[in-house]
């Protein structure tokens, strides 16, 4: 998704980075090289070998297709390449591997990538959930794989039918009365929704400048109030990290558009006085937001629109299990009161007499936000889920994710500190207090040895309000059995703290890479691969 340059996914990717010093956004330095590169280097290294990019292999002249010789004259093709444009040199630079090099390549290239599909995958915040593959089936199915976006109504009825009746039960699921699919990512989501506080204001003539946001959010939420024109103005949390309503008291003023709420918060924690917080923003003309990439905790138990928010977003790609990470598509629809509808974007899918159409005609609406109808093929992913799972079967998710929380919570508090005493939802915090007693270790490195244990690390160093932070969220997929695995894992991290804390603080050991220098990787990151560029021995 979209997870990029937030405060949360900057920190949080030290958990699962794990590159070696010396390669580390600096592009005079060199990458390492080993027996891919050169055959006499060969070192036992098990299956955590660093893979060559295709263009380090050496060059051999090796070709991935063997096509014979044709039988037949050669004849110049109609509008063939004028010979000024087919390149005669730099040829050598491209990688040179038969079809079985290239296969290995690959394969050994997705033994690297840690994936939920090997262990469970605790990353809070992003609902590490198991995506089940039956929803890869329907999505791939020609007729709605192949389907043109630029089809007539008429020939795209399924499809058309299937966006409805999404916004229909992501409707019931919320509450809310109205809803957009096209964003492509929560954050998109974001945006939208802010856009359509901006449009009621102006609708009214009202000008005010300013959104309230609170110290715990994600980043993109201050990032969305920016762009859609408004000053941030941030609101102190309580170390609960729910929000400090007399502050709030105080803040929301004429000149406030309205406050963005993460529900329940990013410490896994509900807001309990959430219709009190409601009454105080309308109470002044304003609007709440209400951030839904959280709903996991919540589905089928309770519904945003009953609380008073007036707009939010949900992640499909989170709660509604398309796969994610790694920058694969998202999709952030964005849902509203009856108030806010008019603003929404178009086109909009209007059902008639058991027929669809796309309907255009909505002077008020703030336009597109993505092309054609969004991430067509993550919506299908989640329909698919929504109609598996049935209502029941969403409750049970959502039951079960606070349960494996909490469970989590029961097995760790005596060996880590959580940050709040207050009920936990679907994730659980935990803060580095107690921890440098473990021979000085650091949350960092209970993250990185994890990686030698084979769990993804949680994420780290988020919310910003919780000191040396550690957010596990397990979801619902995780039986009990790999729960019990993690605890081991942590448990013994500790004991080698304990009795060995270099073995923890020198962490990763078994991984192809092993630290990397952040702020050189997020400031100077080496972009493109150039031919000569220097190789060093790993
Ligand atoms: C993931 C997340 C977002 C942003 O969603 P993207 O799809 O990554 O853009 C916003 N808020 C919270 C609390 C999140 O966890």
């Amino acid at each position: 998704m979209s997870d990029t340059g937030t405060a949360k996914k900057t920190q949080s990717k030290s958990g699962d980075s794990n590159s070696e010093d010396s390669h580390s956004g600096d592009s005079d330095s060199p990458r390492p090289q080993n027996s891919l590169h050169n055959p006499a280097m060969l070192k036992p290294t098990g299956y955590f070998q660093e893979e060559p990019l295709s263009f380090e292999y050496p060059a051999t002249g090796n070709c991935g297709v063997a096509l014979r010789e044709a039988e037949v004259p050669e004849v110049e093709p109609a509008g063939a390449l004028p010979g000024v444009a087919l390149r005669s040199d730099g040829l050598e630079a491209l990688p040179q591997l038969s079809e079985f090099d290239a296969i290995r390549h690959f394969t050994r290239l997705s033994k690297t990538n840690v994936s939920i599909d090997a262990a469970m995958y605790p990353l809070g915040s992003c609902t590490m959930k198991y995506n089940p593959r039956i929803n890869e089936a329907v999505a791939r199915l020609p007729g709605l794989a192949g389907a043109h976006p630029l089809l007539p109504d008429e020939l795209a009825q399924g499809t058309l039918e299937i966006l409805h009746r999404l916004t229909e039960a992501l409707k019931e699921i919320t509450g809310f009365a109205a809803g957009t699919l096209q964003p492509a990512a929560g954050a998109q989501g974001e945006l939208t929704g802010v856009l359509l506080i901006r449009s009621a204001l102006e609708a009214k003539g009202e000008r005010r400048r300013f959104i309230l946001v609170p110290d715990s959010a994600h980043g993109t939420n201050p990032a969305s109030a920016h762009l859609a024109g408004f000053e941030v103005r941030e609101l102190k949390s309580l170390p609960d990290g729910t929000l400090d309503i007399a502050d709030l008291d105080r803040r929301m003023d004429a000149g406030v558009a309205g406050l963005m709420l993460t529900n329940p918060n990013t410490l896994g924690i509900f807001e309990r006085d959430i219709t009190k917080i409601a009454a105080i923003v309308h109470g002044r003309g304003g609007y709440i937001y209400c951030d839904g990439a959280n709903m996991n905790a919540q589905v089928g138990v309770s519904r945003p629109a009953d609380w008073g928010m007036d707009v939010m977003h949900l992640n499909l790609h989170k709660t509604f299990s398309t796969p994610h990470g790694g920058g694969g598509p998202g999709a952030g629809p964005c849902m509203c009161t009856a108030e806010l509808a008019p603003y929404l974007p178009v086109p909009r899918v209007v059902a008639e007499n058991g027929r669809y159409r796309l309907d255009w005609d909505a002077p008020e609406s703030i336009g597109k936000v993505s092309t054609f109808h969004g991430n067509s093929g993550v919506l299908v992913r989640a329909l698919s889920y929504i109609l598996a799972l049935g209502g029941e079967g969403l409750r049970e998710m959502s039951d079960v994710a606070v349960l494996n929380a909490n469970y989590l919570r029961h097995r760790l508090k005596d060996l880590l500190h959580v940050a709040t005493d207050a009920p936990t939802l679907h994730e659980v915090v935990f803060s580095d207090q107690g921890l440098s007693e473990h021979g000085g270790i650091t949350t960092l490195d209970v993250a990185k040895r994890l990686m030698d244990y084979g769990f993804h690390p949680p994420t780290v160093y988020f919310p910003l309000t919780v000191h040396g932070a550690m957010m596990v969220e397990p979801t619902e997929s995780e039986p009990r059995a790999e729960l019990d695995r993690f605890v081991a894992a942590i448990e013994a991290i500790l004991a080698e703290g304990d009795n060995d804390p270099e073995l923890v603080k020198t962490a990763p050991h078994l991984a192809p890479r092993r630290r990397l220098d952040e702020t050189r990787a997020a400031r100077r990151p080496i972009l493109r691969w150039t031919p000569g560029m220097p190789l060093e021995e790993s």
